[in-house]
Formats: structure tokens, C-alpha cells, sequence
């Protein structure tokens, strides 16, 4: 028998993919399995040449349907066209894709690495997960995790009792791996609407008994489906009561004796670094719907370098009022100042808290040594369950800077400079694989960007700026951008600094549009509200820009709504100017994407 042996490969762009790696890495002892992990940037830590053990892969989505940075490499690797078609013939895998539906190119970094393997002779023991981070990766993740003990069961016993069991994997044929995942391959396309139907245990209520994740294989599964989809939920009434059981326990807290006092942020900050926050400005009017607020971080000692499209990852520490909670609850007041690890045993994401990231608002060749962000303080409503409150990493933020913190057009006070040592925070650069200005500076851009959205459009124009002023006898491309806010005077961001790049030529086109202004004296009828509205009002030349000149559309702002709707408004545009149904206007903006000329960088 072979030792029950496995090894665990994430490629994790924030930190999400790592931590279910390790979730699942942490699970595999109560499963009775070792497993040995790594991210899949650490190439020489582990060889899939040679690896006969089987593998899981969790692999997350960037940019535009881009695989992780840390799995950049890897992908390289394996995209090598002089591999043979049998190169990894011996590999038995799983694989975990964590996407998001709000995104183009859904959960395409595990789907670049999946079909990849495949073309290159692996075998699936496990059908593939897609998570969506837009409904809740949990969804899929849970019951993905709960199912994979069986299949890695079943994956074992088969090679233990294949031929050559004691040293070679080679011979076990894709037969056998079909066999031995209880015929999960024929629902492999199905799995997500499976595996989420797992979850919805009301679907077995009609039998009187609660689906637990250990009760169902695949088989029963495609019972549970057909039954889903014809037969509701009982009444209350009809359904079977049962006493409940003593919960089982779900926590699990671990004292460390080494004091951390007055250690403010995780001990493995990797590649971050402390950088003091030389700026804040409130951007908004105090009676605007939401209050934005620009910071400027001062890098210039630790030599960060970006270009405008990068985006930083910032550090927040925790709620300090909910950190006295948990201890309370766990009565551990006393030992505040001891590391305390708490897990949650029956894997329900205690996840690290994940850094949270913010676009450059700058350019350095108009700041050197400097980095813009901007970003709305959200606020949640009270609730009867819970008080108003701020969002963790904004609400930090706004505390953290309130001392320096000062209105748009005004200097700090003197008595307020220079008297304390500015607020710091941990950042950690996070390149943009493609969401930069054209190489080419003579290609014209469209760019849409409202509310915080613009933030990354800022430093395009200062890099334009800059770029325009050096080399003056350049041909430089129209630039075009589609801002819009709530109101003209509580919350046109960036507004002087878009009028001079409008005045000075650096912005051709500056086309703006408030939703929630009256109409103006003369009653505008049909106004134009929301970005998309004036795309529409300009359509030939966003279609002759896109279509004829080889020029480039930037959106950037929220996912959900706005991103769906500019998306929907210029199938509209391409389909009405080539005279083309909507499926081949889809085609033609997939083929803009393709070509990387149709770029998002959005956020839910
Ligand atoms: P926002 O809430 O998106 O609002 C900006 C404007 O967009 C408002 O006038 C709003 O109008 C309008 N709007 C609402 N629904 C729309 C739709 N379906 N289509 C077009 N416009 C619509 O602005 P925000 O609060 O600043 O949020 C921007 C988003 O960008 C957030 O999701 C943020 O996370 C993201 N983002 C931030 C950064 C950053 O670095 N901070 C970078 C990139 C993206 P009404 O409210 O009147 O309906």
C-alpha cells in the first residue's frame, strides 16, 4: 500500500486560493492522508515531471482572466510547445478554479492550467471545481473539498491494487481513474450546479432526512438534481422533526507564549513594506453620498517603482473593538498580548485577512518617489443585528489619516505639520499584467471610469502629461474619457486636475455626466446619466476609434452594474455600426479582448 500521500499546488494571486490550499491541506490529517504543499512559484520545491503521488491544484483568476503572478512561470512552463502530448501521462490531478462571474473569462487561470495538463496526457481523479467569488466561493468550494476525501480514497486504493502498485502509477489507466471517481467524469460539466445543489440541503427534505456532505457520491447526486427540478420543498408541517444533536465542537484556540506586544501587523508581511502616508485630501464635499479621499504614499526610500494601471496591496489590521470581543468570548483578555491562533475545525474560510488593493491615482514621472490612491469610505446602514459601520480596511484608513486629513484646495495648518510622525502603512506593489497605456503612444484611447473608477485614467493622463511635455514633436493618439458622479459640486473627482488635461490637449475629450443633478434650467430632456449614456451620444466615434483606428477601450470602476451595462451599450454601438446581430457583435468585442484592446479593471 502506498503511503497516502498528496501534494497541494496553489497559485494565488490576494491570498484566497493559498488559504483553501491550506484548508484543504489542514483537513487532509483528519482524512487520514499527508499532504505536502506548495505555491506554484516554488519551482524547485516540487517536480511533476517525475510526480507520481496525485496532485491538487487550486489556482486562482487575475486580471483579465489572467492565472495568478505566482503561476505565470508555471504556465510558461507548461506551455513549452516542445513537450510531448504524453509528457504528463503519469500525472493523476484535481483542480479548484476561483473566479468570478462579475469578470470576463471566468475562472480562466485554473482553466488555461486544466486544459493545458490535459493536452499534455494528465488525468483528472477529481472532476474540476468553479468557484464564483460573485455568489460566494464557498458554494462550490465546501462541498468540492467534502467530495475530494472519497475520490483521493478511492484514487489510493486504486493504486494500490494496480499492478505495479508499490512504485508506479503509470499503468493506471483513464479507465480506472473514471471508475474510481464514482463515475464523476460524465457529470464533470455539470459539477458546479451539482456541487451547488449539494449545498441546498432542503433538496432532500422530501425524504424526511438532512443531506450531509458525507452521505452523498456523485450518483445520488444526479437523483438529487432530477428531484430538484420537478418537486418543491414540503411545508413544514410535512416534513420529518428529529431532536437535535449536541453540536459538535467547531473551535479550536491555541495559546502561544511569545508575547507580540506591540507588534501591530502580521509577521508575514511578505514583500510589504512601511511607507508613510505624506497626504490625505477629502475629495468630496462633506454633504456628498459617499465621502472619497486621496492618499499620497512616500516610497521614495524603499525604491518602488509601478507604472499607471498597477494597483497596491494595503494591509488593514483588524477591528480593534471586534478583537476585544473575540477575547472576551474566549476569555482571553488577560493574554491579549500572546499570539492566539483560532481555527475553525469544520471548514467553514476563518481566512486570513486578505490585503485589499487600490489603483494607482499617479503617475511617478509627475510624482517621483510618490504614489496617489483614492477611495470611497463605505458605510454600512445600521441594521437591527447590527450598528452602522465602516468598511474595515476604508474606515481604517479614514481614522489612520484623520490627523492629516484635510479639505480639496487647502493646506494643513501649520501647528498640524510636523508635530507628530505621519501615519504609516504596510503596502505591497501589485503590477497590472495588461491594464497600461498602449505602447504605442500614437493609438487613440477611450477611457471609462466613473465615481473611483477614474483613479487609474489619473495617472494615464500625468504619464500623458509628462510624456506630451518630453517629446513634443511625438504623435500622440485622441484620448477620450466618460466620467460621472452623483453631483457637479459634491463629487466630480479630480475635477481641476481634468480640466487642465483638458485645456492643455493632454485629454482630447472630456465627457461628463452627473446622475443625480437637477435638470438644468433649459430641462435637458433625456440628459445623459450614467457614463454609458454618453457613449451611446458618441457612438460613431468610440465604433470608428475601436474598428478602424486600432484603439483601445479602458473601463474601470464597479463590476456589478456599470461595468455589465458599458459592456451591454457597446455591443450595442459595434452591432448598430457594423450592421451585425448581437452574437457577432459578442464576437467582435471576445476578438477585442483577445487583442487585449477592450481592457477592464473592475471591482464588486
Ligand atoms: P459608483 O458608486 O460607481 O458611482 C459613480 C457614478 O456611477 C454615480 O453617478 C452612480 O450613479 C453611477 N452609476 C450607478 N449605477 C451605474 C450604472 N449601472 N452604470 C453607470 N453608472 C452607474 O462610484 P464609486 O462609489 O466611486 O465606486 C466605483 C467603483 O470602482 C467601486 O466598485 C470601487 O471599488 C471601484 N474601483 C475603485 C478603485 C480604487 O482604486 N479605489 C479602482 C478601481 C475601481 P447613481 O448612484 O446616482 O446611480
Amino acid at each position: 500500500m502506498l503511503a497516502a500521500r498528496f501534494l497541494i499546488l496553489y497559485g494565488s494571486q490576494r491570498g484566497q486560493a493559498q488559504s483553501i490550499a491550506e484548508e484543504i491541506c489542514q483537513q487532509a490529517a483528519e482524512h487520514g492522508f499527508t499532504a505536502d504543499i506548495n505555491c506554484l512559484s516554488n519551482q524547485h520545491k516540487y517536480n511533476l515531471d517525475s510526480e507520481i503521488r496525485p496532485v491538487v491544484f487550486v489556482i486562482s483568476t487575475t486580471g483579465d482572466g489572467d492565472p495568478p503572478d505566482t503561476a505565470q512561470k508555471f504556465v510558461r512552463k507548461i506551455k513549452n510547445k516542445s513537450l510531448p502530448h504524453n509528457h504528463f501521462s503519469h500525472l493523476h490531478y484535481a483542480l479548484l478554479a476561483l473566479g468570478d462571474t462579475n469578470y470576463a473569462n471566468f475562472c480562466n487561470g485554473g482553466k488555461t492550467i486544466d486544459s493545458r495538463l490535459q493536452q499534455l496526457g494528465a488525468k483528472h481523479f477529481y472532476a474540476t471545481g468553479h468557484a464564483d467569488d460573485g455568489t460566494g466561493l464557498e458554494v462550490v468550494v465546501d462541498p468540492w473539498i467534502e467530495g475530494l476525501w472519497d475520490a483521493l480514497k478511492k484514487t489510493f486504493s486504486s493504486m494500490a491494487t494496480s499492478d505495479q502498485q508499490d512504485t508506479d502509477l503509470s499503468d493506471c489507466t483513464q479507465d480506472d481513474f473514471h471508475k474510481n471517481a464514482s463515475g464523476q467524469e460524465k457529470y464533470k460539466s455539470d459539477l458546479e450546479v451539482d456541487l451547488h445543489l449539494l449545498k441546498l440541503s432542503e433538496t432532500d427534505s422530501q425524504k424526511g432526512k438532512a443531506i450531509t456532505s458525507d452521505s452523498i457520491d456523485v450518483e445520488t447526486l444526479s437523483t438529487v438534481l432530477v428531484a430538484s427540478l420537478k418537486q418543491s420543498v414540503p411545508l413544514l408541517s410535512e416534513s420529518a422533526l428529529n431532536v437535535p444533536a449536541l453540536p459538535a465542537s467547531y473551535l479550536e484556540v491555541r495559546l502561544e507564549q511569545v508575547s507580540t506586544e506591540g507588534e501591530t501587523v502580521p509577521s508575514d508581511k511578505d514583500g510589504y513594506h512601511e511607507v508613510s502616508i505624506s497626504k490625505a485630501v477629502q475629495l468630496t464635499q462633506d454633504d456628498a453620498v459617499k465621502t472619497a479621499i486621496s492618499l499620497e504614499l512616500d516610497i521614495s526610500e524603499q525604491n518602488l517603482a509601478y507604472q499607471p494601471g498597477d494597483a497596491f496591496d494595503i494591509l488593514c489590521p483588524n477591528r480593534a473593538s471586534e478583537v476585544e470581543e473575540l477575547l472576551l468570548r474566549l476569555d482571553l483578555q488577560t493574554q491579549k498580548n500572546c499570539a492566539v491562533q483560532v481555527n475553525l475545525l469544520k471548514n467553514k474560510h476563518l481566512p486570513k485577512l486578505q490585503p485589499r488593493a487600490y489603483s494607482a491615482a499617479s503617475s511617478s514621472l509627475q510624482h517621483p518617489g510618490k504614489v496617489h490612491f483614492v477611495f470611497n469610505v463605505v458605510e454600512f446602514p445600521a441594521r437591527p443585528e447590527h450598528p452602522a459601520r465602516t468598511g474595515l480596511c476604508t474606515g481604517w484608513l479614514a481614522d489612520h489619516v484623520s490627523s492629516i486629513l484635510r479639505p480639496l484646495g487647502t493646506v494643513l495648518a501649520s501647528e498640524r505639520l510636523g508635530t507628530s510622525a505621519p501615519p504609516k502603512v504596510h503596502v505591497r506593489p501589485r503590477p497590472s499584467g495588461t491594464f497600461h497605456l498602449p505602447a504605442d503612444p500614437s493609438v487613440p484611447v477611450v477611457m471609462v471610469g466613473p465615481g473611483t473608477g477614474v483613479a487609474p485614467f489619473i495617472g494615464f493622463l500625468q504619464q500623458r502629461e509628462k510624456e506630451r511635455e518630453a517629446n513634443q514633436e511625438a504623435t500622440f493618439g485622441e484620448t477620450w474619457l466618460f466620467f460621472g458622479c452623483r453631483h457637479k459640486d459634491k463629487d466630480f473627482l479630480f475635477r481641476e486636475e481634468l480640466e487642465r488635461f483638458a485645456h492643455n490637449g493632454t485629454l482630447s475629450h472630456l465627457i461628463v455626466c452627473f446622475s443625480r443633478d437637477e435638470p438644468d434650467a433649459a430641462g435637458t430632456v433625456n440628459r445623459p446619466t450614467y457614463v454609458q449614456h454618453n457613449l451611446s451620444l458618441h457612438a460613431k466615434n468610440v465604433a470608428s476609434i475601436l474598428l478602424k483606428d486600432k484603439g483601445s477601450l479602458y473601463v474601470c470602476g464597479d463590476a456589478k452594474n456599470m461595468a455589465k451595462d458599458v459592456n451591454d451599450t457597446l455591443l450595442e454601438i459595434i452591432g448598430n455600426e457594423l450592421q451585425i446581430d448581437k452574437l457577432d457583435a459578442m464576437k467582435t468585442v471576445a476578438g477585442l479582448r483577445e487583442e487585449k484592446r477592450y481592457l477592464q479593471d473592475i471591482w464588486s
